[in-house]
């Protein structure tokens, strides 16, 4: 079995088949495996390049967790959101904070309590895995429902959620599906989140040691053959065709169309639709932390053009920080008017610092360095009718008979524990189609 990508939905994938008695061979293109789970170790700091957040309902990635015996532990968050007429703190799994805290109106507070019961009647259906039992939220956008709340829904929306989720929905909130945002509440904020020791990557690393993997080997392109699949692969020194009895690709979708060229329409058309946000940021090492409880931090007015989150890095995780250090990240959304890929290094460092000293003054002159990351393929959209597109093709690849098939978190959701569902599902489809 061949996977192509060894981001996390491969590396699940990977496991799931070896779990099923067949020998994977995952072939990534990158130094390292992870993907968009990875950390990147600076003096001293763990600095987690993408994943940062992992919420109490991710299932499948705490039984990999518990599995692999890493190191966890639950971890405290609350968000607060600064406005001009202060800042207003929201703990996660207290819905409360949000019905009887100051600075909203009593008709943005009847809106919350709609948002709620919405998520929970729509039960296990919010679980990431399951987004095919939530199809009817995909019919509007996140704007359009808010819109529909009235004024109180519109005020929430403003001062909570796209402050809130800015960053994390990479500056689209407003067009995206209603089940999008549901789906992110439900499974953090409102569940509560966890951590790995040390760095998320621990987690696709210690996933890697259990599989055969080949890094820096790029696959250029995969063909059905009568004997399976054949898998053309570049690696620095070779280039070569491998011959597998299936191959599953666990990368993003608008990838598909140009590796599998001889892809069904069915396949080649949402995949090249797929879309991603882009997001930069700037981690601030600093020499110590700055006055502040909460490890996330958003802006409802004032904020500089561009900036989505803050999260508060000794706070969101064990073992990011030096002791008595700290160290505050800087997201970047892309806006019409801030461009987060194209703007320098320069510009965005002096942009980060300028940003944590306004905010957190206390920090001032303690300054260590400043660390960059930017991601050209970061969320994956969801804007209204894409879940259902998506679900669509899940249902087809389910009746499929060839052996080929597909994972990554652009097939159900924008979270890491979607991109681990979509591999394990893939993985037992493929094993159901050669009868295993
Ligand atoms: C800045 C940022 C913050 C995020 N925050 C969170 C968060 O807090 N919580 C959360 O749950 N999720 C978060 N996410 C989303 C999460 O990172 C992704 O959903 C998840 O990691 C996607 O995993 P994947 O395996 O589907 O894709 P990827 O991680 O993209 O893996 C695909 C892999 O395929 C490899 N590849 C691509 N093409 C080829 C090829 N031709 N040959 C071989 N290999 C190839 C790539 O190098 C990569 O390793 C965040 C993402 C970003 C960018």
């Amino acid at each position: 079995m061949v996977i192509v990508g060894g981001g996390i939905a491969g590396l699940a994938a990977g496991l799931r088949l070896k779990d099923r008695g067949f020998t994977p061979l995952v072939l990534e293109a990158a130094h390292r495996v992870g993907g968009r789970m990875t950390t990147d170790r600076v003096n001293g700091y763990a600095i987690d390049t993408g994943v940062t957040l992992l919420g109490n309902r991710y299932r499948a990635m705490r039984a990999l967790v518990r599995r692999l015996a890493l190191p966890a532990a639950p971890v405290p968050f609350s968000l607060a959101i600064r406005d001009d007429g202060g800042c207003r703190r929201y703990r996660a799994q207290r819905a409360l904070d949000v019905l009887l805290g100051s600075g909203l109106s009593v008709p943005a507070k009847w809106a919350a309590i709609r948002v709620l019961a919405g998520i929970l009647l729509s039960g296990r259906g919010m679980l990431h895995g399951n987004s095919e039992r939530v199809m009817a939220l995909d019919r509007e956008t996140v704007a359009e429902y808010f819109a529909r709340l009235g004024r109180g829904g519109q005020e929430l929306l403003a001062k909570v959620f796209e402050p809130g989720l800015r960053a994390a929905l990479g500056g689209a909130l407003a067009g995206s599906s209603r089940f999008v945002l549901m789906q992110v509440i439900w499974n953090t904020l409102g569940a509560g989140f966890w951590n790995i020791d040390g760095g998320v990557d621990r987690l696709p690393e210690a996933l890697a040691s259990e599989l055969p993997i080949e890094r820096e080997t790029r696959v250029r392109e995969v063909r059905v053959a009568s004997s399976g699949v054949e898998v053309d692969a570049q690696s620095a020194t070779s280039v070569r065709t491998v011959r597998a009895r299936a191959a599953i690709l666990a990368i993003p979708g608008d990838r598909i169309p140009s590796i599998f060229p001889t892809a069904p329409h069915w396949i080649r058309e949402p995949a090249s639709r797929t879309i991603f946000s882009k997001l930069s940021s700037a981690h601030v090492a600093l020499g110590r932390p700055p006055n502040c409880p909460h490890a996330g931090y958003g802006f409802a007015a004032g904020a500089e053009d561009g900036v989505g989150a803050l999260e508060l890095e000794h706070l969101r995780a064990p073992g990011r920080c030096p002791e008595r250090k700290g160290m505050v990240s800087v997201y970047f959304v892309d806006t019409p008017r801030f461009r987060c890929l194209e703007a320098d290094d320069e510009s965005l460092r002096e942009q980060a610092v300028r940003v944590v000293g306004r905010t957190f003054p206390e920090v001032a002159g303690s300054v260590e360095f400043v660390h960059l990351i930017r991601w050209p393929t970061a969320t994956a959209r969801f804007p209204k009718g894409r879940l259902s597109e998506v679900v669509q093709l899940r249902r087809q690849l389910a009746r499929w008979e060839a052996p080929v098939d597909l994972a990554g978190d652009w097939l159900d959701g924008v979270a890491s524990e979607s991109a681990i569902q979509t591999g394990q599902q893939a993985a037992d489809r493929i094993a159901a189609r050669l009868g295993a």
